[in-house]
């Protein structure tokens, strides 16, 4: 290869930006970082730069770039500040690859600032594509982008279909002789759980996933479900299929990361450790491979591969996000809006975790569904969300207090 390929990494700090962190060392023949971003933890920001002397660090505002600066006069990283200069590293046209890693709805513009600039976009955001679905693929078919997905069940399912590029239509799959995708869930930390036990849990017992490390706001999400939920959305437009051509199915172990069923009978998986490596290598060399550092499966060791339908009453998130998808319009980013509030407060202490699906339901009942024809719109139901979820998370906290 002759020159290496120039990233940005949006997120840097994160669970997904020191994997990527990894396997960027792994190859610098291959890969060198442009700019990286962090919101908080701005010493790990530092060491980073100094690890890897990006052009650019991009930080939320001026305290943290005055002590960014101080960290790291010795290098010539550029410190940036403000949404607008994410924008700006996702966009320049030295980048040729965009990780999304930020979490949440503050990854959106960023994201799609990179789509319409064409990159190669390795998206962990899923939340910037369940927000505004449409928007985002009509840009990725507009601007020719490449999208791939690193949400690991995605990944896998992207593996699992014939090789066909990065582009899929309504017609793609059912072509391919696609029956179903069969996504998979670890099931969280309370698999099993009755909804009175999981009035009871704690946001440390919620964080603490059996198979997965990652950060606080996912690790909740795959604990309520709605981490499957956002998923099953984050599906239906990244391989243009109905809810209804997918079933979640519950695998404790986490080693078959999705599968795809064919109209033949046969089913394929993609399996692996559960190391966000192997995606984000995947989704950064595709269509070659290298070397993630990730431990060869050890089939013997793994033993057994279970499998069980998930438990919709107990964790209604799922079938909020369902219904969410099927309402359409900006009914999905108001949902997610709320859950992102929702969780904020859970791991606060302010409210219980079963009252994450309440507030959800409370903000999608609430606010009347437009159609999610532009940006403006998106992000002000994101906005309407999160206004009327702050009173209505007093009532769920006092509710709460009452029924203790
Ligand atoms: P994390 O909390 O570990 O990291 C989030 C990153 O976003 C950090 O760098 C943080 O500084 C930055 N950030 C947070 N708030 C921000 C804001 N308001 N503006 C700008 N930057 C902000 O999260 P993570 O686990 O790495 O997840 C990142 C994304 O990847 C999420 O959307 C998550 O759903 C998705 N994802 C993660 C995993 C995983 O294994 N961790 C797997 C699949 C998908
Ligand atoms: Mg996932």
């Amino acid at each position: 290869m002759s020159q290496p390929q120039t990233i940005t990494l949006l997120g840097a700090t994160g669970s997904i930006g020191s994997s990527t962190l990894d396997i960027v060392a792994r190859h610098p023949d291959r890969y060198r970082l442009y700019a990286v971003s962090g919101y908080q933890r701005i010493k790990e920001l530092a060491e980073i730069c100094h690890r890897f002397c990006p052009a650019y660090a991009v930080v939320p505002d001026e305290a943290s770039a005055e002590h960014l600066r101080t960290e790291i006069a010795d290098l010539k990283t550029e410190v940036l500040v403000g949404s607008s200069a994410l924008g700006q590293v996702a966009e320049a046209s030295e980048v040729d690859i965009v990780v999304a890693a930020i979490v949440g709805a503050a990854g959106l513009l960023p994201a799609l600032a990179a789509v319409k600039a064409g990159k190669r976009i390795l998206l962990a955001n899923k939340e910037a594509l369940v927000m505004s679905g449409q928007l985002f693929m009509d840009e990725v078919k507009r601007s020719g982008a490449e999208l791939l997905p690193i949400d690991s069940e995605h990944n896998a399912i992207f593996q699992c279909l014939p090789a066909q590029g990065t582009h899929f239509d309504q017609e793609s799959l059912p072509a391919s002789g696609v029956h179903q995708i069969l996504l998979t869930a670890s099931g969280g930390p309370f698999r099993g759980f009755s909804s009175d036990q999981l009035a009871q849990v704690t946001p440390e017992q919620a964080v603490a996933h059996p198979n997965w490390s990652m950060g606080q706001k996912i690790s909740v999400d795959s604990a309520s479900l709605m981490n499957k939920g956002l998923e099953l959305i984050e599906a239906c437009w990244l391989f243009s299929v109905k809810p209804e051509a997918i079933q979640v199915v519950v695998h404790p172990q986490s080693i078959i990361h999705s599968m795809v069923a064919y109209n033949d009978g046969s089913v394929i998986a993609q399996m692996g450790n559960p190391d966000m490596r192997t995606p984000i290598a995947y989704g950064l060399a595709w269509p070659e491979r290298i070397d993630a550092g990730v431990k060869a499966l050890d089939l013997f060791q793994v033993a057994q591969l279970n499998f069980e339908p998930a438990d919709e009453v107990a964790f209604p998130c799922l079938a909020l996000a369902r219904q969410a998808f099927t309402l359409g319009g900006t009914a999905p980013a108001i949902l997610n809006a709320a859950n992102e509030v929702a969780v904020q407060a859970f791991l606060d202490h302010q409210i219980g975790f079963e009252q994450i699906p309440e507030l959800c339901r409370y903000a999608l009942d609430s606010i009347a569904v437009e159609p999610a024809d532009s940006l403006e719109v998106v992000l002000a139901s994101d906005r309407k969300a999160r206004e009327i979820s702050l009173p209505y998370l007093e009532h769920l906290s006092m509710h709460r207090v009452k029924a203790q």
